[in-house]
């Protein structure tokens, strides 16, 4: 079990942050497999929500790898003797990898088992999503969809970046439907999954069944995260014609992309203009307010006591992303937790310190070097190099000037670092430049301006 355990998570870590898969797998272990259900234990509570909303499709299929029948349901139970590690690591990140785009062909089945749509999240409803001007234009037409599927605004295409809220509105939707009608077949999947069951039906011959899947017996379609489909031919000339089958006879198709129709890379004009015909949506980063009432209603879900100024620190810190924002906070209740201490202000700021914005990055001498070299149209070797011509050397000069007067680098490294000059010949161009602009050298005024506006300070 262990084993599995571990193989399985294994199988996963490049497709979560370092960070990520030590807070949140890592600590897990595995505890059974119970018909379809796989068991696990967890630190505490919080790690339940986690996981089921951000992990569990992974995982479930990472399982189906080497479980059969696969399981398609975790549950957990807490267990306050693992370890939590919530140190940041010290080690490098791993650079995030590419997610791989092989050819259709390549993506063999994993098993009789790609027949199966993940279930809606039944924590993404209408009731919790807060709703702001970053994200109303796509609220009101989920709103819309959600109350009248097929009738208006059909298709609807949501697009916005990661972690803004897009699988949330696409599961809000197929509740709403089906609690008007709870007879209705929602299909909600993302587009690597009916890439992946594409794929295993053309391979087992299955593919009669599966197009009278998605094309008959289907009222709404919800297709997540279409970018996918980017470079797979075929699997967009299938999604095509089942978008036809779907749209003319009145179902109602939601599709989400990270980006807006005509920038999804690698994806077929006629399906582009079929995603412009409808409604296009877009959901932006929240503003801080929302991002404030986004906290709250996280934290009273989750019955975290939040306080308002601890709320208003962390809606500062985290602007981009409403799953960094929710996971910083779970990530501060896991540590309260587990110190005994109350999530205050000081909690806050010791557990963000990490990720509070860096420092603005220093100025380098290559920095300037590079800026001069490309007011001057040079090339950076001719600024180390030793040709004396005017052309060349009066750039020099303006480069050392700039690196003395604004990063206060000695004489001596000056010198070491535009090609092993002499100290006293960086001391004349400082003088010199220096000279130039007191005069109000027209040239040189203009140059050192221009440079300084390029690397973004003022001279
Ligand atoms: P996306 O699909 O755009 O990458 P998700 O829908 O998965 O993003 O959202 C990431 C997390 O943020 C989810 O847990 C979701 O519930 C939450 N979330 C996003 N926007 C909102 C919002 N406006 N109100 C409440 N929760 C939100
Ligand atoms: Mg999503």
């Amino acid at each position: 079990m262990t084993e599995l355990w571990e193989r399985t998570i294994e199988s996963l870590r490049n497709r979560l942050s370092a960070e990520n898969f030590d807070t949140w797998l890592a600590p897990v272990r595995i505890d059974a497999i119970e018909d379809d259900t796989v068991v696990l234990r967890i630190p505490n509570r919080f790690y339940a929500d986690w996981i089921s909303n951000h992990y569990q499709d992974l995982l479930l299929e990472a399982f189906s790898a080497s479980v059969d029948p696969s399981p398609t349901r975790l549950r957990f139970e807490v267990d306050e003797t693992l370890q939590v590690n919530l140190k940041p690591r010290q080690v490098p990140r791993r650079k995030p990898t590419k997610p791989k785009r092989s050819p259709d062909s390549e993506r063999m089945s994993r098993g009789p088992t790609l027949i199966r749509v993940s279930d809606l999240n039944p924590k993404y409803s209408f009731t919790n999503f807060v709703v702001g001007p970053s994200n109303q234009l796509a609220h009101a037409a989920s709103v819309a969809v959600g109350s009248a599927p097929g009738k208006r605004y059909n298709p609807l295409f949501i697009y916005g970046g990661v972690g803004l809220g897009k699988t949330h509105l696409m599961n809000a939707m197929g509740h709403r439907i089906l609690q008007d009608d709870p007879t209705a077949t929602i299909l909600y999947l993302s587009a690597e999954r009916f890439t992946n069951e594409f794929i295993w039906a053309l391979q087992n011959h299955r593919i009669d069944e599966f197009r009278r899947r998605y094309r008959e017996n289907c009222d709404v379609l919800l297709m997540d995260d279409i970018q996918f489909l980017a470079g797979r031919d075929q699997t967009q000339e299938e999604f095509f014609h089942t978008f036809n089958a779907l749209y003319h006879s009145d179902k109602q198709i939601v599709v989400t992309s990270d980006v807006y129709p005509q920038q999804i890379a690698e994806m077929e004009e006629r399906l582009i203009s079929r995603f412009q015909s409808g409604m296009v949506a877009d959901i932006q980063p929240p503003e801080v307010d929302t991002r404030v009432a986004i906290l709250k209603k996280k934290a009273e879900a989750e019955q975290i006591r939040l306080t308002d100024d601890v709320a208003h620190f962390i809606a500062q810190v985290i602007k981009s992303n409403v799953r960094e924002l929710e996971g910083t906070l779970l990530r501060l209740a896991v540590k309260a937790e587990l110190l005994g201490r109350p999530i205050d202000l000081e909690l806050a700021k010791e557990s963000l310190r990490s990720i509070l914005p860096a420092p603005e990055q220093a100025l380098s001498v290559e920095d300037i070097q590079r800026a001069v070299c490309t007011y001057f149209n040079l090339k950076l070797s001719d600024l180390k190099s030793r040709r004396r011509h005017r052309a060349v050397s009066y750039p020099r000069q303006v480069a050392m000037y700039l690196c003395r007067q604004r990063l206060g680098t000695s004489y001596p490294e000056l010198g070491e670092r535009f090609g092993g000059k002499d100290h006293t010949t960086v001391i004349s161009a400082v003088r010199k430049i220096g000279g130039l602009l007191e005069q109000d050298d027209e040239q040189t005024v203009g140059a050192v301006e221009a440079i300084a506006r390029q690397l973004g300070f003022t001279a």
